[in-house]
């Protein structure tokens, strides 16, 4: 689904992204871990194709098609959706609202005919109880005066609607109570399908006892330094990320 191949990228003419290969097959979920400033949040604002980063070498593709070519907005339509560490808070537009102008471009976009209002409903129904999302959340505004909690239940519900084929979540430690560690891992084992991959982006490993993933690599000084199955999370929750300055580079 996703290949990245020796990706380099520069903010303000700085080299963040120094060389990053990754594989993720569908129906995968890869961890990205790492300590903080590895560019793991750059990682994903890059895929994202957010407009500050400079992508100086290297490919990216998504079930064959160019990503580097895209616009930020046709990545999103392509199905690359990123969960910001910090979502965004939108006064006057309700999430619904939100939801129902991005699934229509969606649906657009793949020359599908918009849902009747009768069919977005029972939608919105449906996912709302697979993810259990309160209905009253719906009908906010986006994320204005969401606790911590209800941002990642709605980041959970977005991704349950959107249906995103490359579902990112850059997840940040401060952020996760034991409360939000649930609903994201409860949210993300029922979404994950065989037909969509996610890439969990994390420097915690309690994340990681929730969701399984088929993949942890260690992003450290803007290089995939390892890879391995999850063992590997656990590894670097006993010996922290230090033993790995050594290590020669493994391109997964
Ligand atoms: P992580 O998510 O792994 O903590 P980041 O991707 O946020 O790492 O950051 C990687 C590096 O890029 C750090 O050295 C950070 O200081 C730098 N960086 C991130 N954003 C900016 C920015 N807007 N301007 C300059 N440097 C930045
Ligand atoms: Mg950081
Ligand atoms: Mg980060």
């Amino acid at each position: 689904m996703l290949t990245i191949k020796n990706l380099h990228a520069n903010i303000d003419g700085k080299e963040i992204l120094k060389g990053i290969d990754l594989q993720v097959n569908a129906g995968e979920v890869h961890a990205i871990m790492g300590p903080n400033g590895s560019g793991k949040s750059s990682l994903a604002s890059v895929l994202a194709g957010r407009e500050n980063y400079e992508v100086t070498e290297g490919e990216v593709w998504l079930d064959g098609k160019n990503v580097l070519d895209m616009k930020p907005e046709e990545r999103a339509r392509e199905g690359i959706f990123l969960a910001f560490q910090y979502p965004v808070e939108i006064p006057g537009v309700s999430n619904i609202n939100f939801l129902k102008t991005a699934l229509s471009e969606i649906r657009e976009y793949h020359n599908l005919p918009p849902l009747t209002a009768k069919e977005f409903l029972k939608l919105t129904k449906e996912k709302q109880q697979l993810v259990e999302f309160d209905a009253k959340l719906a009908n906010r505004s986006l994320n204005e005066g969401f606790s911590g909690g209800e941002k990642k239940r709605n980041e959970i519900f977005q991704l349950a609607m959107l249906e995103p084929k490359l579902n990112i979540l850059d997840e940040t430690d401060s952020g996760l109570d034991i409360d939000a560690l649930r609903i994201v891992s409860n949210g993300v084992n029922k979404l994950r399908a065989a037909n969509n991959a996610f890439v969990l982006i994390t420097h915690y490993q309690r994340l990681l006892e929730y969701i399984v993933p088929d993949v942890v690599h260690v992003l450290y000084d803007g290089k995939i330094v390892k890879s391995g199955t999850k063992e590997l999370a656990l590894e670097l929750e006993e010996r922290g990320y230090d033993w790995l300055k050594e290590e020669t580079p493994v391109h997964a």
